[in-house]
């Protein structure tokens, strides 16, 4: 499938985290659109009605960002879900405008497999985040993993100099190396993907050590157990901060991006100052724009 084409309805803040995204590959925007973006592999035209159009060869990557149905090509869908010992990595909070950006490794052997499928670690996409509260601390105990945290702060000031799938590879990659170091990694390791492959390995081509030979596919959580369990440990490791974060603060936070996150980090700003805002949110999101008044 060299040149699929997918048609998403995007919500506005869908539409504004995208465009933002990849501001870098803005191009000039055809009859009828409202802008255009030219990332690897892939054009993304906004239309004023709300549709995006993902076009080329790597529409399904980008799209699937958006989109819980969209599936990854046929031909690159691999049957080897069922592999073992199998390593999976996955990243949670780049939708949140409050809270880290979390990234787990896992690595799942014949030996926990049943243990895995039992916790019900295949339906982490169904799964509420008391399920997540009560699922995680087993896989914890049971799972060889790694977990990064990059919080507001950091994730603040690295923003400046990368974008967002910049900043996921080299957490991702990070993981492995730590997984690496400290348990050894199995020959097959598969990343939840986010961006293209190429993009991926250009992203992270200055770090000092780089773990070659990833499997990437989009929607893998649902597909690949190791991803699932990397996905509810990352999803874990963000939980706890954001806890931390309501107790700091003392005020209930809100997850997401939208409208209530707006009216949160209006009272948040009230209360602490707008200085403060870069301690517990992604500042480059639009949220921030629309706290002016609040300044
Ligand atoms: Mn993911």
């Amino acid at each position: 499938m060299s040149n699929s084409v997918i048609t998403l309805k995007l919500s506005e803040a869908q539409e504004d985290m995208l465009l933002h995204q990849f501001r870098e590959n803005r191009t000039a925007a055809p009859a009828y659109a409202k802008w255009q973006v030219r990332p690897e592999g892939c054009v993304i035209t906004c239309y004023s009605s709300g549709k995006a159009v993902f076009q080329g060869k790597d529409a399904a990557v980008y799209a699937s960002a958006f989109h819980p149905a969209a599936q990854p090509d046929a031909e690159t869908a691999s049957t080897s879900a069922d592999i073992l010992p199998q390593a999976g990595s996955d990243e949670v909070g780049t939708g949140d405008y409050f809270g880290p950006v979390c990234v787990a490794a896992a690595i799942i052997d014949s030996t926990t497999i049943a243990e895995v499928r039992r916790l019900g670690v295949r339906d982490s996409k169904a799964l509420s985040d008391d399920d997540i509260r009560r699922i995680a601390p087993s896989l914890l105990r049971l799972l060889p993993h790694t977990v990064l945290i990059l919080d507001n702060a950091r994730y603040n000031a690295v923003h400046e100099t990368n974008n967002i799938n910049a900043i996921k590879a080299k957490l991702h990659n990070q993981a492995y190396v730590n997984l690496e170091r400290k348990y050894g990694l199995p020959s097959f390791c598969m990343v939840d993907q986010f961006t293209p492959e190429a993009s991926y390995y250009r992203y992270i081509r200055q770090e000092p050590r780089v773990i070659r030979g990833l499997h990437f596919e989009t929607k893998a959580e649902n597909r690949y157990p190791a991803v699932g369990a990397a996905s509810i440990i990352a999803r874990y490791a963000f939980l706890v901060r954001w806890d931390e974060m309501e107790k700091k603060y003392g005020m209930t936070l809100c997850k997401g991006a939208g409208a209530a996150v707006d009216r949160c980090a209006a009272g948040f700003v009230s209360r602490f100052g707008f200085e403060e805002l870069k301690n517990a949110a992604k500042l480059h999101f639009r949220n921030t724009e629309k706290l002016h008044g609040h300044r």
